[in-house]
């Protein structure tokens, strides 16, 4: 990564930080920055003794400049980077970039904020940033969403096409989300589909994890490049794991105890939701670990199944919400589901057989040990 007023001409346009300077200003503590650096590391996945690191190259980074284009969505992540419960994390967020465009939360408008945007593509081409929130249309020449006279698809051609890089925010932008589920009457796409020669990382989720966008924009910034992406273009860090196999209610899962209704003793014991729907067994997210809400919750806690929503076309391949998956791996096919519990039982009773002479022996060799003690 670039030591300070060094030109980086491969990534993107960048201005010095004093990122110390500028915390201390908004008066976020040192420690505060370290609990974030800390919190980086554990969201890429990284040992914690990545963190004064993490630190040290945040000290010394040059600043990005990134546009924020906003398609056909709802503005949800938008709503979840700004609403982050943690002001610290965001501030840092925002401090870290020089945010030169931003549809939803920018002072300018109108001609002024598209000369902001042209100004961006004409003076740092290929070395700035774009983020994308919404699909784009492409049905009918793209006339279903335009900003400032233009359609999304053209914004999207030149700004990403331009772009170091393009992150897509949620699932829209990513695979083209709820406004391409069928029939997709605006012929709906994400933005690699768009822009088929962009550079572009997905962070699908409806809406994304705010916490995910960071740590992208962190690993960018403390390792020069983006992090390693699986086959739907989703970085690892985040989508490496099915949430079915971080998820807390697995080990009820694993023990055949399902919730069989809504509001049932099941339900309220916080027992399995597959029965109910649960997509988890066939998502790929960190949502079992990152959560929502300052980390305090997520759907499936809460007490509602997984439904997908970072799964290409989920609207899709995933309805109805509430069917059972027809197979899960590990337990084969929905009608053996039913049997778990007896298949269970059996497995359980050599399990707790084999634990019980394991024990032994280890109890044995306890006792032989203290004796030689
Ligand atoms: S089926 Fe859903 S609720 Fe059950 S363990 Fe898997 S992810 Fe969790």
């Amino acid at each position: 990564m670039g030591k300070k007023g060094d030109e980086n001409r491969n990534g993107p346009a960048q201005q010095h930080l004093d990122l110390s300077r500028m915390l201390a200003e908004r008066g976020v503590t040192r420690r505060d920055f370290m609990k974030f650096c800390t919190a980086m590391s554990a969201a890429l996945a990284l040992p914690v003794t990545f963190a004064p690191k993490i630190a040290r190259a945040l000290d010394e980074v040059q600043r990005p400049t990134l546009v924020w284009l906003e398609f056909q969505d709802c503005a949800g992540n938008t709503e979840a980077l700004l609403r982050a419960a943690n002001p610290t994390v965001a501030e840092i967020v925002l401090d870290i970039l020089s945010v030169d465009y931003h549809e939803t939360i920018m002072a300018a408008a109108g001609h002024q904020a598209e000369e902001a945007l042209a100004k961006v593509v004409r003076e740092q081409k290929g070395k700035y940033i774009a983020v994308v929130e919404g699909s784009i249309p492409l049905k009918d020449g793209g006339v279903y969403c335009c900003v400032g006279g233009r359609t999304a698809v053209d914004i999207a051609r030149e700004v990403c096409g331009n772009a170091f890089a393009t992150i897509t925010a949620g699932t829209c932008a990513a695979y083209g989300g709820i406004p391409a589920a069928a029939p997709n009457p605006t012929g709906a796409v994400g933005v690699k589909a768009a822009v088929p020669g962009a550079t572009v990382i997905n962070l699908p989720g409806c809406p994304l994890n705010a916490d995910n966008l960071t740590a992208t924009i962190v690993h960018f910034l403390v390792f020069g490049k983006l992090p390693a992406t699986d086959s739907h273009g989703r970085p690892l860090f985040a989508y490496g794991k099915r949430i079915h196999d971080n998820c807390e209610r697995r080990p009820h899962f694993d023990a055949g105890q399902y919730v069989e209704k809504w509001g049932d003793t099941g339900h309220r014991k916080g027992h399995c939701l597959y029965r109910m729907g649960c997509k988890g067994p066939e998502t790929w997210h960190n949502c079992p670990s990152q959560k929502y809400n300052d980390k305090t919750g997520w759907p499936i806690g809460a007490g509602h199944g997984c439904v997908g929503c970072s799964e290409p076309q989920f609207w899709d391949t995933m309805t109805p919400f509430y069917r059972r998956l027809p197979q899960v791996p590990g337990f084969g096919i929905e009608t053996t589901a039913d049997k778990i519990g007896l298949g269970l039982a059996s497995a359980t009773a050599l399990a707790f057989a084999a634990h019980g002479v394991i024990s032994a022996f280890r109890h044995g060799d306890e006792s032989e040990g203290a004796k030689e003690d």
